[in-house]
């Protein structure tokens, strides 16, 4: 059995507008020690889909409404309050797009990765509470070193705002990994940083998910983030998963025409003298979205039946009317 299993996972926003349907029924699983890229155009539901995993969606407006997330074979949407909070930060930690307000500022980076090492932490349960605090702040020091960090201990004495980008990311990742989780959640966590930092970071965390044996559920808009780290991959619309495979043989020949348009708004080298492609149309709105296939008001493919009725995930891998199903 896989780590995490999301089946049929629908979560929705009660709004003085409307009935925001922000999933509709997302199913997709990461293996252990495998990391599943969740791609798509921002609005799609990527971060819902996280924040639906850890119970973090705010309720009210939100409210997930149907659907099961099988983590060690545990519901988590059923399990109680206090014990969906042992989990988090200890079994599955998270890292956002914007280190600096995902931080504490009211506290140095060593004592942000302290705390969660005194929550969490088995080993320090026998100690006194002396004992706690001064192992706690040498865990994090540690953390601090593994994440590439060179004087940890100053930088353990720091404030957040003290700090570039780059490394409050890093002591970001450092707080995540500091209990040894076995799902890491990573939310675009790349995007607020200057390029050559986010090529660091990529490779940083692509080293420590080979250190801690952890999985990943890496969160991104960029698909060439996906082809570098991912061994999965799972293309979201409007809500919906409607592509997902093996990086390579998605990458190789992708099979939806959303994925297909994404593919070639990819800038390269080759292409520099062609005109950049985009997909024609923008993100329907989730109070009410089309009918049928949601794609269909942006495909060049449309049949009637996309208009009508919507495609299921055939064989597991599209989910698009030009590859099978009843018609
Ligand atoms: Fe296009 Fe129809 Fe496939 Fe949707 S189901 S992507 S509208 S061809």
């Amino acid at each position: 059995m896989d780590l995490l299993e999301v089946k049929d996972l629908k979560t929705y926003f009660y709004t003085y507008e409307g009935t925001v349907k922000a999933l509709e029924g997302v199913s997709f699983s990461v293996g252990n020690r495998k990391t599943m890229g969740l791609v798509g155009e921002t609005g799609c539901g990527k971060s819902v889909t996280a924040l639906s995993i850890t119970r973090l969606i705010p309720d009210p407006p939100g409210k997930i409404i149907a659907g099961s997330v099988l983590f060690k074979k545990k519901d988590l949407l059923k399990v109680s309050d206090e014990e969906i909070r042992a989990i988090r930060g200890k079994d599955i930690s998270m890292i956002f797009q914007e280190p600096k307000s995902a931080l504490n500022p009211v506290y140095t980076i060593g004592d942000q990765i302290a705390e969660n090492v005194l929550l969490h932490d088995e080993d320090l349960k026998n100690l006194s509470k002396k004992e706690k605090k001064r192992e706690a702040w040498a865990k994090s020091i540690e953390a601090l070193r593994v994440v590439g960090i060179a004087e940890p201990e100053r930088i353990a004495r720091s404030y957040p705002h003290e700090l570039s980008g780059g490394m409050c990311q890093r002591s970001m990742i450092a707080l995540a990994m500091v209990c040894n989780p076995s799902l890491l959640i990573a939310d675009e966590p790349t995007t607020a940083l200057d390029v050559t930092i986010q090529a660091q970071i990529l490779e940083l965390m692509k080293d420590l998910i080979k250190k801690f044996d952890s999985s990943v559920l890496l969160i991104t808009h960029n698909l060439g983030v996906v082809a570098e780290t991912c061994d999965d991959v799972a293309v979201m619309y409007a809500g919906k998963i409607i592509e997902k495979g093996n990086v390579r043989e998605v990458f190789k020949e992708p099979l939806h025409p959303y994925t297909k348009g994404l593919m070639e708004a990819i800038p390269s080298v080759e292409k520099r003298k062609e005109a950049l492609k985009s997909i024609p149309g923008s993100v329907p709105n989730l109070i009410n979205p089309p009918s049928g296939c949601r794609f269909h008001p942006r495909c060049p493919y449309v049949k009637e039946i996309c208009k009508e009725k919507e495609p299921e995930l055939f064989d597991g891998r599209v989910a698009c009317w030009l590859y099978g199903g009843a018609r």
